[in-house]
This record gives structure tokens, sequence and C-alpha cells, in this order.
């Protein structure tokens, strides 16, 4: 069934994604769920995605991105997210972790990184949680140190998508500063810095990275743990200014909220038409289970809420286009699309029986262990209620 486009140019981005995963996703799309190792990382598949303009679609022209609206990239990513969650997870990452320097970098940090981010060639990462700063974002223990021309970094982060395997972190921190301690006041805001992690492809001295083992889904997407010690970056690498961090880091999420609520709604359309074909196949008792009025009610309700979540990722993408705050919508948009994929995913498994439930016989099974961390990474679905209520009760 056709998507509703709210223009033209959508429809372009659908059907530019269809050929690419006809040609790229989906001949390794199996062999990729199974891949959790840093060596084992699609590097092809991600310089791919930059290789046809996909990781820079939204990004400024003038340092090689395409310069697409938010529309065309939230299209993008529903699209992306319906032929593979876990390789779309791969260009959303690109995303998270460049918005910051484009929009709070200065002009040399935008010159010197993003043109390879861009092609593929340089992967890049967000790095804010840590062990005890997750949902709790601002309570960073990890630090930078002025020391002469550098900053000295210490500390430890956790659950980083490509963590394991990047070249460049945009890494949240405090920075201490003795001035202010000696003066009997707080003396650590959150900032960002980037960190050229690598040299000729290996880490530089002081971060040990490794890959999380075990993970339910998303898996051709690989998350890192990350360990500094005493790590040397030139203080000209901080991002924005001093103290300022959070904001960014919050700004960045507001963005990238629209991204996930388009992950969310593609793996749900997913989930529906998958539902719909197999209803129609399927013979019980003589009919097809698409004649059961417990299997319509089922499908009746995935596709009202699948149009539902559309509506609202598109508002909050139109919005951000439009230079109009979008927070609110960002985070209404998340936390409903990540809740409605569940919802979709868990009545496609009903709906597949058995043949659901085994990876052999269908993509449910793939499709339900990777739609759970839409609801977690980015901001729970908790962290969602808290910022909508925290903004209309204010
Ligand atoms: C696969 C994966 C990829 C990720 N990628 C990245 C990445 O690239 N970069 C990055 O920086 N981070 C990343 N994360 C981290 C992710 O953003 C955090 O896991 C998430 O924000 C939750 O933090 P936490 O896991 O520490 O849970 P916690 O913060 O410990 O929360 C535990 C539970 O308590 C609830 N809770 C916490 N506080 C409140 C409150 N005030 N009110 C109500 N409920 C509350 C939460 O909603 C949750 O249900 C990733 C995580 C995963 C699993």
């Amino acid at each position: 069934m056709a998507r509703y486009n709210i223009d033209e140019r959508q429809q372009a981005i659908r059907d530019q994604v269809a050929e690419f995963a006809k040609e790229y996703i989906e001949p390794v799309s199996k062999d990729l769920d199974h891949r959790d190792n840093p060596d084992r990382f699609a590097f092809d598949l991600y310089r791919q995605l930059g290789k046809v303009g996909f990781i820079g679609l939204n990004m400024p022209p003038e340092f090689g991105g395409g310069g697409k609206t938010n529309i065309e990239y939230t299209t993008l990513i529903e699209e992306l997210c319906y032929h593979d969650p876990a390789i779309c997870l791969l260009n959303a990452v690109a995303e998270l972790a460049t918005y910051p320097i484009i929009h709070f970098g200065n002009d040399e940090q935008k010159k010197k990184y993003l043109p390879k981010i861009v092609t593929g060639e340089t992967i890049p990462a967000f790095v804010l949680t840590e062990p005890a700063a997750g949902s709790d974002a601002a309570n960073q223990i990890t630090t930078a140190k002025l020391d002469g021309d550098d900053y000295v970094i210490n500390g430890e982060k956790i659950f980083i998508m490509h963590g394991d395997v990047a070249d460049l972190f945009v890494l949240f921190l405090k920075i201490v500063d003795p001035e202010t301690e000696a003066a009997g006041k707080p003396s650590k805001k959150v900032s960002a810095i980037i960190v050229e992690a690598r040299k000729d492809g290996k880490l530089i001295d002081g971060i040990k990275a490794e890959t999380l083992q075990k993970k339910m889904g998303m898996r051709a997407a690989t998350t890192g743990r990350i360990w500094f010690d005493n790590v040397r970056v030139p203080k000209e690498n901080l991002l924005g200014q001093k103290g300022k961090g959070f904001k960014i880091a919050m700004n960045t999420l507001d963005s990238a909220r629209i991204g996930v609520a388009a992950q969310g709604l593609g793996l749900a359309q997913r989930a529906l038409d998958e539902s719909i074909d197999y209803a129609k196949k399927r013979v019980c008792f003589g009919s097809p289970i698409a004649k059961f009025q417990a299997t319509q009610w089922k499908i009746a309700d995935m596709s009202t809420q699948v149009e539902a979540a559309r509506m609202l990722t598109y508002k909050a993408a139109l919005m951000h286009d439009q230079g109009i705050r979008f927070s609110l919508e960002a985070a209404q948009a998340k936390l409903y699309c990540s809740e409605v994929s569940n919802f979709c995913i868990n009545h496609a498994m009903q709906i597949h029986g058995g043949y659901g439930y085994i990876g052999e016989f269908s993509l449910i099974e793939k499709l339900y262990r990777d739609q759970r961390v839409i609801e977690i990474y980015e901001g729970t679905s908790e962290v969602q209620r808290l910022v909508i209520a925290g903004t209309l009760l204010r």
C-alpha cells in the first residue's frame, strides 16, 4: 500500500532506499545479524551508505553533505529500518554523532571532520553514557583537566554505538576548573570535546575499547565500552563553549529522537506488512487466518497506530525543518513510535505463530529482537514522559 507523503521528494527517497536494499541489504541482512565483534563490524556496508549519500543526506553541502531536509532524512531512516533496523542504525549513529559538530563546531572543526564522515571514511560515535550516567546523563564522572595545551581525560563510557570501532568520538565529560574549585564553588560542568581516537587505524595511547557481547538485537551495528586513562587531546578540540556540553547533548538528542521515531515507524510498518501477507496465506480450519475476526482486529489496530505514528513523526520533522522548537514533539514521536513498534511486532509474532518465533522461517524473530532497544536508547520511554510532562507543566 502506498505510504502517505508530505511531498513528492519523500517518494524519491523511498524508491532509492528500496533499490539500495535490494542490492546491498537483502544479500547480507541475515549474516550481519550474527556479527557481534569489532573485526566483523559491517565496514563495507557502512562505506556503501556513505558512497550513495545516505550518511550525509541532510548534512551541509559545503562539507560534502546532501543538503536535504529533515523530512527527507526521516524518510530515509523509516525506509532503511523497514528493510533492516540494524543496518539502519549504522546510518542513524553517524547522524547522532555528527549533529554536535554541524551545529556547535567551529568552521575549522567542520572542515576538518565533516567531509570524511559524510563519505563513510571516518566513523564517528556519540559518547555520552557512563556506567552511572544513563538517564541521569548530567552525572558524568569522566573528567578533563587542562595541562599545557592539552586536556587530559580520564573515565569510562558504556553502551556506545560504534564505540568499539569509531575513529572519532564526540565525547561528553566534565572539565575540572582549578580556579573555581579553589574559590569553593562546584568546579565541573558538562562539556563536549572531539577526540581523534585512532591513528593509522589503532587506538591512541590511553584509550581502550571493547565490543559488548550477547546483544539482543541490532547486531550489524556494534556497541562498545570505552576507557580513558590520561588521554591527551589538544585544547582546540573543545566543541562549543566550555560548560555548555549538556545543552549540546540535549539538543542533539532532540533531533535524534525524530530519527528513533522513524526507526519505530519503519519497523512497525514492516511488522504490519509481513502480517497481512502471512494472514492471507496461512490456512487454519480450512480458511486463511485473515478470515478470522481475531486476526482482522489485530491488523486494524496495527495499521491505525502505524498511521498515527507516521503523523507524529513527520510533524516533528516538519517543525525541525521550519525552525520551530520541536523538543516536545520529538519526545512524543519517539515515545509513541517506539511503543507502537513493540505493539506491532508483538501482534506480528502472534499472527505468525510458531513460524514467527523461529528465525529460519520468518523475519519476525529478528524484528522482535531488534525492536526492544528503540524503547531504551536516546532516552527511555520514562524519560520521554518526563520531557513531555515537564514541558507541558512548566
Ligand atoms: C544498544 C544500545 C545503544 C546505545 N547507544 C548509545 C550511544 O551511542 N551513545 C550513548 O551515549 N548512549 C547510548 N546508549 C545508552 C542509552 O541511551 C541508555 O542505556 C539509556 O539512556 C538508559 O540509561 P541506563 O541504561 O543507564 O538506564 P537507567 O538510567 O539506569 O534507567 C533504568 C530504568 O530506570 C528508569 N528511570 C531512570 N530515571 C527515572 C526517572 N527519573 N523517572 C522514572 N524512571 C526512571 C529508566 O527509564 C529505566 O527504565 C545505548 C544503549 C543501548 C542499550
